[in-house]
């Protein structure tokens, strides 16, 4: 068993409550590392280690500098990326294999924030006044607490903190208190990559014991959070409090579209992998399918054939393709939301059962599940199940495919697929969402803006945008007009 000591300042320092809570592996449901209990006495000594930081050597700093230690970082979580891999896998129950992938491309975001640390432009102002000059410079905003989920720990939080760093701010960062481990795992690299104590800081525990205190602290400046929609009101109206700057990565249940005259295979394999992608607990899931109805039953049995080869089993083990839910209050859940769909009307033609037995560890794995027969008014279709549940709706014509993608509250993603330019233009400008993918699902890259509308989110992760985000624009007016005339007529 490993007990983990809270990181702040590049040390390791154990929690004020001189207590510790168990991380539970989802496949075996044994405890495996000891995660600390933060309260708020922890959290104040983090932030301001990171405010300190932030004002001494942090910001002191040339730019290029601080994108070496960036880059140095991202060819450290490289060269760690199996063991990182392993622990996080361990901790949230995702394919070993995926979370790899996750995590070696996480190095890029490092290497591409890195680049741009130093290529941050002000601008110079054209101004309606004579002899003034303006330019706007930007500047970093403070202290940036993280607050993430449990679906993707390390990367969830990395794709915060490369631009957040970048820019030039200090971190405090609160993990799940599901999968915390990881998190740890990388502040043993913080130190060797060269980031000065302080900058990179993690507290551990609920959200309420510990994320509460943190939104509130005043010396946080910027909230940059992922998570369901209902911590995030909480903490959007927490931050609205103190005046603070945020960005709210939420939930989705994102249409994925098939029209009639797609490339069926791909179409067929766009909408597995949409939903059944780490066991459907992603925020991007494509948990509403929208098929055309003239190709609604060839469709169906297609994605049936397939379902029933999936290999479902020990997340460690490579040739398996589906692992447990991460959690137990999720396996929970999902299985809820599977009666109430039974009790609305839907039809369940694959999975709707727990799996258990040899092979399934603890038993806390949901066989993939379609349900046809959807409307889209049922709350199968309207709210988030964050597990291998998908929703069939029929749909006639693009009229019919806009309106029955719109007709909810989320905005997170969308996909089409269609082998028409003009319908796939036309869709992609009328669906409400953050990202629409056409003939692919799920593409992602660290140099595009990702994020939702609607109840979906607020502000973009990604791209140069996200580095904008975590600065302030500063106005500088320089006037050659001396000297300045005086206000009153005597003098
Ligand atoms: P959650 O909202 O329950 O918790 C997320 C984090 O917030 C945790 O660290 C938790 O401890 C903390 N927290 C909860 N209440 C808080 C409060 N009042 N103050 C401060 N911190 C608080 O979410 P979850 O169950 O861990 O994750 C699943 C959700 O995350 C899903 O809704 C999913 O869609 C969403 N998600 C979104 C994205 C995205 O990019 N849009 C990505 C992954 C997951």
């Amino acid at each position: 068993m490993t007990r983990y000591q809270l990181f702040i300042n590049n040390e390791w320092v154990e929690p004020h409550s001189g207590r510790w809570f168990d991380s539970l592996d989802p496949f075996t449901g044994e405890a495996w590392a000891q995660i600390p209990r933060c309260d708020a006495t922890d959290v104040d000594r983090a932030v301001k280690a990171a405010a300190e930081a932030f004002e001494g050597p942090w910001s002191k700093l040339p730019a290029s500098e601080r994108g070496m230690i960036l880059h140095r970082l991202g060819a450290l979580i490289e060269r760690d990326a199996e063991h990182l891999a392993a622990i996080e896998s361990r901790d949230n129950g995702k394919l070993r294999n995926d979370v790899l992938g996750q995590i070696k491309y996480l190095a890029k975001y490092f290497y591409y924030y890195g680049g741009l640390a130093d290529k941050i432009q002000g601008a110079v102002v054209p101004i309606d006044k004579p002899k003034v000059f303006n330019y706007i410079k930007y500047e970093p905003m403070g202290v940036v607490a993280s607050i993430t989920p449990w679906n993707s720990s390390l990367p969830l939080t990395g794709w915060k903190m490369a631009p957040a760093l970048c820019a030039g701010n200090t971190m405090v960062c609160k993990p799940s208190e599901f999968t915390s481990a990881s998190l740890f795992e990388l502040a043993k690299l913080v130190a060797e990559a060269g980031l000065p104590p302080g900058v990179f800081n993690i507290v551990t525990g609920s959200g309420a014991e510990a994320g509460g205190p943190l939104v509130g602290h005043p010396l946080v400046r910027r909230i940059a959070f992922t998570g369901g929609d209902e911590a995030g009101r909480k903490i959007y109206m927490a931050a609205a409090e103190g005046l603070k700057r945020i960005s709210l990565e939420l939930g989705g249940k994102s249409p994925n579209i098939v029209f009639d005259d797609a490339d069926m295979e791909s179409a067929v394999n766009g909408a597995l992998t949409g939903i059944f992608s780490a066991s459907g607990q992603t925020c991007i899931a494509g948990s509403r399918l929208l098929l055309q109805a003239s190709i609604h039953d060839e469709f169906v049995q297609r994605m049936l054939d397939k379902i029933r080869m999936a290999r479902i089993g020990d997340p460690a083990d490579p040739s398996m393709e589906l692992g447990p839910i991460a959690t137990r209050p999720q396996f929970e859940k999902v299985l809820r939301y599977i009666d109430i769909a039974q009790q609305e009307g839907a039809r369940c033609v694959a999975g709707g059962h727990a799996l258990s037995g040899p092979g399934y560890g603890c038993g806390q794995f949901i066989e993939p599940t379609v349900f046809v027969d959807v409307r889209n008014d049922m709350r199968i279709a309207q709210e988030e199940v964050f597990g291998p549940v998908l929703s069939v709706i029929r749909f006639q014509d693009e009229e019919d495919a806009i309106r029955i993608a719109n007709d909810i509250r989320f905005g997170l993603g969308a996909g089409v697929w269609t082998r028409s330019l003009h319908r796939a233009m036309l869709m992609a400008d009328r669906i409400r969402a953050g990202t629409v993918w056409i003939n692919n699902y799920r593409s992602s890259s660290y140099t595009t803006p990702f994020g939702g509308v609607k109840d979906s989110g607020i502000g973009r992760e990604g791209g140069i945008e996200a580095v904008k985000e975590y600065m302030e624009p500063k106005s500088v007016w320089i006037s050659s007009d001396l000297p300045m005339p005086s206000p009153f007529s005597g003098k």
